[in-house]
């Protein structure tokens, strides 16, 4: 993973321990990271990014760093391998995306404390996350696949029959 345009941003402390932060203004579109999607693993940690059905990287020093945000001013792209900025970005500001746009279901869950009014509250992945939330989001191919699958099982009227 290489940290392409890394002079945009610095580790930092935010209110949840690490962060990364804006070195300066950031303007919507901008590059701040790439990563190789197709270096993946199969085993999900906290420190995994998931690209793919069963398929994970393993997140960089500086990666790593990106917290959650219920209203992020990052989006990842994850079949290109590349972190966005989603809108301007103001020096000092904390980077985040929405990590159900990358996570089925995590295997570290928290309960969310942004404070913004759409704050959902329980991060769990996109399993976990009511499909009007998730689609007021940027999600990558392999969420809204997930969903279409789960959503597909629902009229299979033969699951829901009593025996
Ligand atoms: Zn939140």
């Amino acid at each position: 993973m290489k940290g392409r345009g890394n002079t945009l941003y610095e580790k930092s402390l935010g209110a949840l321990g690490s962060c990364l932060r804006a070195t300066k203004k950031i303007l919507p579109g901008t590059i701040l990271l790439t990563f190789d999607p197709t270096c993946t693993i199969r085993e999900q940690t906290y420190q995994t990014v998931q690209v793919g059905i069963n398929q994970h990287i393993l997140a960089d020093s500086f990666f790593s760093l990106l917290n959650h945000s219920c209203d992020p001013n990052l989006i990842i792209d994850t079949k290109k391998g590349a972190v966005y900025a989603l809108k301007n970005i103001d020096s000092r500001e904390e980077l985040n995306f929405f990590y159900p746009s990358t996570e089925w279901d995590m295997s570290s869950p928290f309960v969310c404390n942004c404070n913004k009014p759409e704050c959902i509250s329980y991060i769990g992945g996109a399993w976990w996350t009511p499909v009007n939330i998730l689609a007021s989001h940027y999600l990558n191919d392999h969420i809204v696949y997930l969903i279409k699958e789960k959503i597909d099982n629902a009229s299979k009227l033969d699951r829901f029959r009593r025996r």
